[in-house]
């Protein structure tokens, strides 16, 4: 969604309307840090237009926000001697999105800060290599016709 049809926080701290502590800006981007960080040094690189998850957003501006957050991270890692990073995207509820305005985040990292990413998850079960097998041929096969209908698409358009 290219414009924000509630209100938004991240709209809000973007336009000025609210406090923000900007670490970089651009005339696509801006990165902040995050209000309520895992560690210090938590950033997070939003797109100035309003897109709420990543399958709402451009793919170009979606490249351009992931080259940035690639800019910051071994800054923030030096800066805040980071011993590692998580780069994040949650994105739609159901994967832990709470604010929805696209967002990268980047979480600078010491061992023993008590913040996990369980993978791997301990509850999952491991599939066999049949089943991963079946996986990987779906995907392959949703790629295809995912390449397919751009083709058409694009042929469409020459017309
Ligand atoms: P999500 O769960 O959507 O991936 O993460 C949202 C992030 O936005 C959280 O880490 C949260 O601390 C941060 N956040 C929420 N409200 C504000 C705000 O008003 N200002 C800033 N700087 N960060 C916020
Ligand atoms: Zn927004």
């Amino acid at each position: 969604m290219p414009t924000a049809t509630k209100s938004c926080i991240f709209c809000d701290l973007i336009h000025g309307a609210a406090e923000v502590s900007v670490c970089y800006e651009d005339s696509l981007a801006l990165a902040f840090m995050d209000i309520q960080p895992v560690n210090a040094g938590h950033v997070l690189v939003v797109p100035r237009r309003h897109f709420e998850s990543l399958s709402d957003l451009p793919h170009d501006l979606a490249l351009h926000l992931f080259e940035v957050a690639m800019k910051l991270e071994p800054v923030i890692r030096s800066v805040t001697k980071a011993e590692g990073t998580n780069m994040i995207v949650n994105s739609g509820a159901a994967a832990g999105q709470d604010v929805f305005h696209y967002h990268v985040h980047i979480i600078p990292r010491k061992a023993g800060d008590g913040f996990d990413v369980p993978l791997p998850w301990a509850e999952s079960d491991m599939p066999n290599r049949m089943q991963l097998d079946a996986c990987a041929a779906r995907i392959i096969a949703g790629s295809q016709d995912c390449m397919r209908s751009r083709y058409v698409a694009q042929d469409v358009a020459a017309d």
